[in-house]
């Protein structure tokens, strides 16, 4: 299952969140909530998995 990392903007935590390509969309619109501060002004950083096809579209 893809982890995808994150990083809080205001505490710098870094964590991974596993979630599938489905819920995916959904944390682009709602950012998973910082483990160590609970805010959720958070911010993805970059992938470590790149689909090789960018042709995901529903
Ligand atoms: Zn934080």
């Amino acid at each position: 299952m893809p982890t995808y990392e994150f990083e809080c903007r205001d505490c710098q935590k870094r964590f991974d969140v596993i979630a599938l390509i489905t819920e995916h969309a959904r944390l682009k619109e709602q950012p998973p909530a910082c483990p160590q501060c609970g805010k959720t002004d958070t911010r993805q950083l970059a992938s470590l998995f790149n689909c090789k096809t960018a042709s995901a579209s529903f």
